[in-house]
């Protein structure tokens, strides 16, 4: 009996737990009210007990209503009556000796029937208090039941309040629907309502989508849950206790001998009572399956849980290590990374040029001595062809280090375009780079590619706007012919470049055994040309320049010599580019500059009409504005009259055309200086800068004069000059001019000016006094006067 009702408290205070959540004050008061609860009905057993001790109630039929409420009451297939209550009944008839008679009908007509005392007895009714009012219930309760809420698992829905605007199915009528909409209307919760003719049908609608969640009781759901792909919500209500009524007219004795048996049975643990709990309740779904295979199945699941807690452990694990491993393995891959990053970087810094991004002196030798290997496995020859970029110091001095690294830049571009795959460039430093040139068969072979690379750099070059125009020197030495070391190779490659520099540049050389000793004379001669000035050796020669309609002088040309001690008479092409190269034109062009124009002032001191001195003026003398200062020192210290002074410079000079350049030249311009272009026709002259520039004077390089007039196309290039000269009112000069005929043709070209061999070979200030004196109409036509 304790047992019970601890147990229906039990019931009760679940129902509790969900709906408010357990404190454990709340556990005490509940123990303390089981206890009183169990107290009391010790007394109720007691007193009917006491009070009819014997003699049990035996009425000669008993008429018992009995409706559908599955498992407290319902019929079988074979049409028998079978539940908890029908159980107990039957249990209690037989005790008490009554004949039972089912009346089935409906619960209202079951409920009228009550009334007008048509039937003894209702099965499985729920109690409630107006009920209360029309009939007699037991005093003890069949079992107890409540109201549960089942969902569509997707949902969420944990309290009355989540139904909000949610479909809700429940039975129609049913004592749980009333509840709960009740429950609903009080939580203010809008739900609709879905009326349906049985809990299953509700459970059915949920499960399929057509509603949201089915309101069931708990014997239901206890025997019919798990067949519905659907989830408890946790929301329990209204809970019920199920009796027996019988009407309220009629004796209490039927009642009272159901409430004393059913006493005794609920405090008997195997009575038939709780074999009937077991058979239609909590165990209905277990007993489908034997128990031994609950046993297996726990052990199963016991099983299974360790493999699968095993399994956890054991992945966890390997993914622990996995991923150190794999950090680790990041870590080395990292380090790889670096280390070859680093070692690329410092064979980048090791190898490469930084300023040309091609591979340095340093990556050659290696080079070359593969190429030379695969040249001996197949009988090829190799070539080493050393370039170097003419005239870099002119754009040095004039765009600055910045413009001539990137000239060296663009110059190794073009070289490398000229070259096939297998062919190796390496920058050597300054202006200077050095090619293997591989799978070589013939000299010509080698000649193409140099003509390649001349080629590739004739086209103008553009220097950040500024365009500029690029040459290059080309020694070529040819392994195995000239030499089979790379040391030995590149020596020669360096002296046939050098010849071919010496021999105005823009060209290649093949090496040939003279060129060592050339460049070993250059070197020489290098140091001598330094000590030149100091000692004296150098000299001014004048060369005459006549009016060519009357022959009589106008000016000379002052023009540099060298007396070498060792080497006697060294010529001006080969000590002046030298000079240049070295820097020496700057304090040797000052020199001249005085020299010359004392000359001058003497001459005329010396009673001589006054001539026009012409002094040539290096590219890098006007590139770094020197020319100011040695003009100025030179004219205030002659006291030569500034019209007096013509200065030369070449089309070379003016390569790169900077606005310092310009603005020097108009300097000396407005200074009553003249200018003239010399060797005009050699060089990249454009009519736009003649135009811009204040040249005086074109001289018509002596490479045109020499072959007219028997060469048309040179008399043409003559003509022309001459044409465009008068077109931009500046005077000509020829140059060179040898003989009658070249005289002849240049006067009939109307040219107005002229120096040669034919009218006075460059002379000594001496003789050329002398020859001014001597000066008639005669002389012209006359072989000038030796030096
Ligand atoms: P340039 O200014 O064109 O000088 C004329 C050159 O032609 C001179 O050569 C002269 O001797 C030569 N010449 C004159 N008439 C004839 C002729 O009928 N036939 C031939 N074959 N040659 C003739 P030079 O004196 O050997 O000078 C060579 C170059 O050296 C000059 O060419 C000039 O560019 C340069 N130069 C000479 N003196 C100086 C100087 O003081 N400073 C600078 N920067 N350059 C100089
Ligand atoms: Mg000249
Ligand atoms: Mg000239």
């Amino acid at each position: 009996m304790i047992g019970f009702m601890t147990k229906m408290f039990c019931h009760l205070s679940n129902a509790d737990q969900h709906r408010d959540g357990v404190t454990n004050e709340g556990v005490m008061k509940r123990r303390v009210a089981q206890w009183v609860a169990a107290c009391l009905c010790l007394m109720v057993l007691a007193a009917p007990a006491s009070a009819n001790p014997q003699k049990p109630y035996s009425p000669p039929l008993v008429r018992v209503g009995v409706f559908d409420n599955r498992p407290i009451v319902f019929t079988l297939n074979n049409g028998r009556q079978a539940g908890i209550a029908i159980d107990v009944l039957e249990y209690v008839a037989r005790q008490e000796g009554w004949t039972l008679k089912y009346v089935v009908a409906p619960w209202a007509e079951l409920l009228s029937k009550l009334d007008d005392g048509s039937i003894d007895l209702v099965v499985g009714i729920a109690y409630t208090e107006e009920r209360a009012q029309r009939y007699n219930f037991t005093r003890e309760s069949l079992v107890g039941n409540w109201g549960i809420v089942y969902k569509r698992p997707e949902l969420r829905i944990m309290s009355p309040l989540d139904l909000e605007d949610r479909r809700v199915a429940m039975l129609r009528g049913g004592t749980h629907s009333i509840a709960f909409l009740q429950l609903l209307r009080q939580f203010g919760v809008n739900a609709t309502a879905i009326e349906t003719s049985s809990y299953a049908e509700a459970m059915e609608l949920t499960t399929q989508g057509k509603a949201d969640a089915a309101v069931v009781n708990r014997t239901f759901a206890t025997l019919n849950a798990h067949r519905y792909r659907l989830a408890e919500t946790g929301i329990i209500f209204n809970p019920i206790y199920v009796h027996y009524a019988a009407p309220r007219t009629a004796d209490r004795k039927l009642l009272d001998a159901l409430d004393r048996h059913l006493m005794v049975l609920k405090s008997d643990k195997s009575s038939i009572y709780y074999e009937s709990l077991a058979r239609w309740l909590e165990s209905v779904p277990r007993q489908q399956l034997p128990a031994w295979l609950w046993g297996s199945l726990a052990v199963l699941a016991g099983v299974l849980l360790v493999s699968l807690m095993m399994a956890l452990l054991l992945r966890y694990q390997v993914r622990l290590k996995t991923g150190e491993l794999r950090h680790k393995s990041e870590q080395l891959e990292q380090e790889v990374v670096q280390r070859r990053e680093a070692q690329g970087s410092l064979n980048q810094l090791a190898f490469f040029d930084s300023l040309t991004g091609l591979p340095n002196r340093a990556a050659f030798p290696e080079r070359f001595a593969q190429d030379v290997l695969e040249a001996q496995q197949n009988g090829h020859k190799l070539a080493l062809l050393f370039v170097d970029v003419d005239r870099l110091k002119t754009i040095n001095d004039s765009l600055g280090h910045g413009m001539g690294d990137i000239l060296i830049q663009r110059v190794g571009e073009r070289l490398q375009a000229c070259l096939r795959d297998h062919d190796h460039i390496s920058r050597f430093g300054g202006d200077e780079y050095a090619i293997i040139a591989t799978r070589i068969n013939t000299q010509a072979d080698i000649g193409r590619v140099a003509d390649r690379m001349l080629a590739s750099l004739a086209g103008p070059i553009d220097l950040s706007g500024t365009q500029v125009y690029a040459s290059a020197s080309i020694g070529i030495a040819v392994y195995p012919d000239h030499d089979q070391s790379l040391d030995g190779l590149l020596r020669d490659a360096d002296a046939a470049m050098y010849r071919a520099k010496s021999q105005g540049g823009n060209r290649y050389e093949f090496y040939q055994p003279q060129h060592t000793a050339l460049v070993t004379e250059r070197f020489r001669l290098e140091n001598r040309l330094r000590q030149a000035l100091d000692a004296g050796e150098l000299s001014l020669a004048y060369q005459p320049v006549v009016s060519l309609d009357d022959q009589h002088i106008v000016g000379v040309e002052a023009l540099l010599r060298w007396h070498d001690a060792e080497h006697g008479d060294v010529p001006p092409d080969q000590f002046i580019p030298m000079a240049e190269d070295t820097g020496l034109i700057l304090p040797i062009g000052d020199w001249v500059l005085t020299e010359a124009c004392r000359q001058a002032r003497a001459w005329q001191q010396a009673g001589m009409a006054p001539l026009r001195m012409s002094v040539n003026v290096s590219s890098r003398q006007i590139q770094l504005g020197r020319i100011m200062a040695g003009v100025e020192r030179a004219l205030s210290t002659s006291g030569l009259d500034a019209n007096l002074l013509e200065l030369e410079i070449t089309e070379g000079a003016l390569l790169v055309l900077t606005d310092d350049v310009r603005h020097t030249l108009k300097r000396l311009g407005d200074m009553g200086i003249r200018l003239a272009l010399d060797d005009f026709g050699t060089g990249y002259s454009s009519l736009s800068y003649l135009q811009k520039l204040p040249f005086d004077v074109l001289k018509i390089d002596r490479s045109f004069v020499r072959n007219i007039p028997d060469q048309p196309g040179d008399v043409q290039i003559a003509a022309t000059i001459r044409a465009m000269a008068r077109g931009l009112g500046m005077q000509v000069v020829a140059e060179g001019i040898e003989t009658e005929a070249q005289l002849a043709c240049l006067r009939g070209l109307e040219c107005e000016f002229g120096q040669g061999f034919l009218i006075s070979r460059p002379l000594t200030a001496t003789d050329l006094a002398a020859w001014v004196r001597r000066q008639t109409p005669a002389a012209v036509g006359r072989q000038g006067e030796p030096e």
